[in-house]
């Protein structure tokens, strides 16, 4: 069909309420439609995307044998589906549809409603000259690989690891650091109810490693990944442990039996505030319990002579091997989760906090492990001079909110201010000054916590800490912190001298968040998290089917919060999975082959690298389950040799014309 007299077309202009009749007079665009070529039937009506507004075009269909429809209303991205379901429904190819959006980009941002309207006609002239250059489509069914990679085993790749192999799926959780937990393993307590983080998290660490539906791989990073939705390939480079985990069986034997006696370098879990030895398990709960061994640090592996008493010790098991060599594994799965979390704000980025001078400036979460009882002074609050603090300061938002560093809220920082507040003056008696710039607290009973916190009698200055510094003014000030602050309240620059200053450091995207995101080809915000699909009915979606989010790399987030994304992202791919095939859509990229001259220039430029050179033909081929019809080959290609269906030369001019027809 070719806009001849077959053309049949049924058109139909939707009010959206007033969002669209309220600037439009969708009445007269559609008693004007009636006059345009090949339109059979015109309708205006109130939500076209209800049941009986898509009865319409059902009805119409049959009724008025129409051959193509129209709607104009708002964006294709809600509600193309609906009406090409429409379409099918009514017996049509659904590719026989085409959709205006006379809502996004005219009622909406246009207020001159003469204009307006004229503007709509225009948008539904090009559509119904488009429409009938259309030719029918069918969408490819691919079968679903039925596994999961998740990668990041912290509290949200857990419980997402758990929902999917709970659910019979088999789970591939890739984890780089030694031990599965995340920033969670770190935490004492948490907010606001107190509960012990270790008492319910190792006991879901403890369940990843008994599941028959979970292949963990720690120390091992995801270096490459192909395909698309439902059948990925993905390769997973391991780091040795040099432990082999079939045959050790945990004892950590070799640990106490190392050469040193003491412990001598600085332990990563602890943040530096510890001390462990070159064969150390990351800290008692680690999961999987096996220890690892630091080729920096070991004798055996620095100098080549070490008496190797940890081998000696593990005897008969052989478990030891200095030569554990970098392995890689091929898997395929159907769907991936990107559990990748966060960092902290490095509080070095602000000099003027000291920290990293005065030994007494701790971070938030050093001050985590200072209060935990499996931390490096076993719940001691000892200070690096050996003191136990009497006054303590607690300097929110560092990092945060700050158009220096990060203009965000981390989210996180005031709550779990207020806890360490709490922990603090439990563990030491100590007089905790709080310094905030707002109070947000607004999850279940954290309002209440603050109140709390008022009872137990902190202290909370308004404003935001300026400086610490060790510039006493008196005898009774020797040995202490200095924060100068400005007392907002009162209006008042103040100093508080205290023993001891933690700052609450916000979270930012890992440092090499850049580098995972054009490994799996999506998206982030310009902060840096990955991006969501749709911030409000796609959050754990991302712009690469198949592709899901958990987590904080998604944005700050506390651990509730993160769970229940996790618990979203692993019912969303079962869903998918579950689905068993995955629809492709059909507006793919194609090549006329006798045209191709072989130039190669389409193949570095598709962003999702469907497109390959095929040596004995000197031709481009392109892979159409990979094509995602982006069009940046076929406007590239020097000999015009790729179109791309639903987007023909002859749809685009026709539309060209039709909205150029204006008279
Ligand atoms: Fe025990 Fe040997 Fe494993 Fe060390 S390596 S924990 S000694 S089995
Ligand atoms: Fe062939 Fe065009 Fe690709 Fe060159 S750019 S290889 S001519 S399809
Ligand atoms: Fe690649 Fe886009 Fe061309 Fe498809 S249309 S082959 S995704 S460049």
């Amino acid at each position: 069909m070719n806009g001849n007299g077959n053309l049949r077309v049924g058109l139909y202009i939707c009010h959206c309420g007033t969002n669209i009749a309220g600037t439009i007079d969708v009445k007269a665009v559609a008693a004007w439609g009636e006059t345009l070529p090949g339109v059979v039937v015109s309708r205006e009506y109130k939500y076209m995307c209800s049941d009986p507004g898509q009865q319409l075009i059902v009805d119409d269909v049959r009724e008025q044998h129409l051959n193509r429809i129209v709607v104009a209303s708002c964006s294709p991205l809600l509600h193309e589906q609906t009406f090409r379901g429409a379409t099918a429904k009514a017996g049509l190819n659904p590719f026989f549809f085409h959709m205006v959006n006379v809502r996004e980009h005219d009622s909406w941002v246009h207020e001159d409603k003469q204009a307006a309207t004229e503007k709509a006609k225009d948008l539904i002239r090009a559509a119904v000259r488009r429409v009938a250059f259309h030719k029918p489509l069918e969408k490819k069914r691919v079968p679903i690989h039925p596994d999961v990679l998740i990668v990041g085993g912290g509290i949200a790749g857990i419980h997402a690891a758990l929902t999917l192999a709970n659910a019979g799926k088999h789970v591939y959780l890739v984890e780089r650091e030694p031990t599965i937990g995340g920033h969670m393993a770190k935490f004492d307590k948490t907010f606001p109810t107190l509960d012990c983080a270790a008492c319910i998290l190792t006991p879901k660490m403890t369940a990843v490693k008994k599941h028959p539906n979970i292949t963990l791989w720690t120390l091992s990073d995801v270096t490459q990944i192909e395909g698309y939705v439902g059948n990925f390939t993905v390769t997973v480079k391991r780091h040795p442990r040099y432990i082999i985990e079939d045959l050790c069986v945990g004892c950590l034997e070799c640990i106490e039996a190392c050469v040193y006696k003491q412990a001598k370098y600085p332990d990563e879990f602890n943040l530096g505030l510890g001390k462990r030895k070159p064969i150390y398990i990351p800290f008692p709960q680690a999961v999987p319990q096996l220890p690892v061994i630091d080729r920096e640090t070991c004798i055996e592996f620095k100098s080549g002579r070490c008496k190797k008493t940890c081998v000696e010790v593990c005897g008969d098991r052989k478990a030891i091997d200095f030569k554990q060599q970098e392995s890689t594994e091929t898997i395929n799965v159907g769907s991936v989760i990107l559990a990748t979390g966060f960092q902290v704000f490095d509080a070095r980025r602000l000099p003027y906090y000291g920290y990293g001078k005065f030994p007494n400036v701790y971070t938030s979460l050093e001050a985590e492990r200072l209060i935990n009882a499996a931390g490096p002074t076993q719940g001691e609050v000892i200070l690096r001079d050996g003191r136990k603090p009497k006054t303590v300061g607690i300097l929110h938002c560092i990092g945060s909110r700050d158009e220096n560093t990060n203009r965000w809220c981390s989210r996180v920082c005031c709550m779990y201010s207020l806890k360490l507040a709490h922990l603090i003056k439990e563990h030491t008696g100590a007089e905790i000054f709080n310094f905030y710039i707002d109070i947000r607290t607004p999850g279940k009973g954290f309002e209440e916590f603050y109140q709390r916190l008022l009872n137990e009698g902190v202290h909370f200055i308004r404003g935001k800490g300026a400086e610490i510094n060790t510039w006493p003014l008196d005898p009774s000030e020797e040995g202490k912190l200095i924060i100068r602050v400005e007392d907002t309240l009162i209006g008042k620059i103040r100093r508080i001298p205290v023993d001891m200053v933690v700052l609450s450091v916000g979270l930012e995207p890992h440092a090499d968040a850049g580098d995972v995101r054009r490994l799996f080809n999506i998206s982030c915000s310009s902060e840096g998290w990955f991006l969501e699909r749709h911030p409000k009915l796609a959050p754990v979606n991302t712009f690469t089917d198949g592709i899901f989010l958990a987590g904080c790399c998604q944005g700050p987030k506390d651990i509730p919060d993160s769970v229940a994304q996790a618990g979203a992202a692993a019912a969303e791919s079962l869903a998918l999975i579950d689905s068993k095939f995955v629809e492709l859509e059909p507006n793919t990229a194609y090549i006329l082959e006798e045209a191709c001259s072989g130039c190669k220039t389409c193949i570095p430029l598709c962003p999702y690298s469907a497109i390959s050179f095929v040596e004995a033909k000197k031709k481009a081929e392109i892979n159409e389950a990979l094509c995602k019809g982006c069009g940046t080959c076929v406007a590239a290609c020097p000999s015009g040799s790729i179109r791309q269906n639903l987007f023909e030369d002859e749809e685009i001019f026709e539309e060209i014309k039709g909205v150029l027809a204006h008279a």
